[in-house]
């Protein structure tokens, strides 16, 4: 009734697209968020299948999750909260970003408890004013990891660029490097420099270091939200459809849907689809975004409610069990997860992650 259908095909083309722009550099799959809607496990061995270097995720939970599911490659955690078990953390070969001395307390604690080395990278925030060390503290938990010996790696140091323009890119690049000039001062070893995302990457092929992290180029997305996708050659992965799970006629002047901000203009055909944003479709869908049903599109008119929206279809022969394209792969003429994101004031990223409620993910290609 609901389904996303997630293209790994398209997801291991992207990984290639990204890896010939990085030449020489290492690349990180970023399979946060449940790989930005489109299922972190699955997309996890296409990737590791195709040879990707490393995975990055937010939470040591959701790295704990990819090795429970048997997923062997270099995994990278950064978003920490107290209670996250580090101990767990090396017991399972996961690499720890580290923003504060705090953090670093407590997983050189795991690793005394684990006898295991843990491996780190070293975050500096360079600007962007989220996570990450300070500037001011960098060379104090520079000195910390220094003195904690062989009980820790420095795997990386790494920073994430604000893309509020090139200026401000620039400086934080700039800053980047003093930063790390600053671990060479202090003759930490480490083997890899990242920074740029998907965006940055595009933007900045001199800052790729020697590991770029790339999250929703991946999934055939523009980063830059302005559905260019097509243009660096990237195809989108993810298309979410549904049925028509009821056709009537109305007369005109029928309402249609909570507040009938729809009223039918003379006697036409309603389409029920049972999509609404506990799927993920958002509210502010109403009266801004359009589907596709074979190749016609339809505004979406009334009301998004929880489960379902209703289109006026007029005397088009539309049956119940015909397919809805809420987004997909506009190279096929549906709307593109742009197009819904424009509608809803929002960016891709936020459609395709919150993606979820009844739908179910298929999954093809890439030798399934
Ligand atoms: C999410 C994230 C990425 C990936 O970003 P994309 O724009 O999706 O490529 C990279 N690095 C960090 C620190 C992130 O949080």
């Amino acid at each position: 009734m609901r389904t996303l259908r997630i293209n790994l095909d398209a997801i291991v083309h992207n990984l290639d697209v990204m890896r010939a722009r990085a030449s020489q550099a290492k690349v990180m799959g970023v399979v946060k968020a449940n790989a930005y809607g489109h299922g972190a496990i699955e997309v996890a061995r296409t990737l590791e299948r195709a040879g990707v270097d490393y995975l990055g995720v937010a939470d040591v939970n959701e790295a704990l999750a990819l090795r429970n599911a048997g997923i062997a490659t270099p995994i990278l955690a950064w978003l920490h909260d107290p209670a996250d078990d580090f101990v767990a953390a090396l017991s399972a070969s996961v690499d720890l970003g580290v923003a504060n001395r705090q953090q670093l307390a407590r997983i050189s604690a795991a690793a005394a408890i684990t006898g295991v080395v843990a491996k780190l990278h070293l975050k500096i925030d360079t600007g962007l004013g989220r996570n990450g060390s300070t500037e001011a503290e960098w060379t104090q938990l520079l000195e910390e990891v220094k003195a904690l010996g062989e009980a820790v790696s420095v795997v990386g140091i790494f920073s994430h660029l604000s893309t509020t323009s090139r200026t401000d890119d620039l400086a934080q690049i700039e800053k980047f490097d003093s930063a790390v000039a600053e671990v060479k001062k202090l003759g930490i070893n480490f083997e890899l420099r990242h920074l740029t995302a998907s965006d940055g990457s595009l933007a900045y092929p001199d800052a790729h270091y020697e590991m770029v992290r790339i999250g929703v180029a991946l999934y055939g997305l523009d980063p830059f939200s302005t559905n260019r996708a097509s243009d660096y050659g990237l195809i989108p992965a993810m298309t979410a459809v549904s049925r028509v799970a009821q056709v009537k006629t109305v007369p005109a002047g029928h309402g249609v849907s909570y507040n009938f901000l729809h009223r039918t203009k003379a006697e036409t055909n309603l389409a029920l689809i049972p999509v609404g944003y506990a799927e993920g479709l958002p509210r502010s869908a109403t009266g801004k975004a359009e589907v596709q049903i074979g190749t016609k599109r339809y505004p979406i008119s009334s009301q998004v409610a929880m489960d379902q929206f209703v289109l006026d279809i007029g005397q088009d022969p539309i049956q119940i069990g015909d397919e809805v394209v809420i987004f997909g792969d506009s190279a096929t003429g549906a709307p593109s997860a742009d197009d819904l994101a424009t509608a809803c004031g929002t960016i891709n990223y936020e459609i395709v992650t919150r993606m979820g409620g009844r739908f179910k993910r298929e999954y093809f290609g890439a030798g399934l």
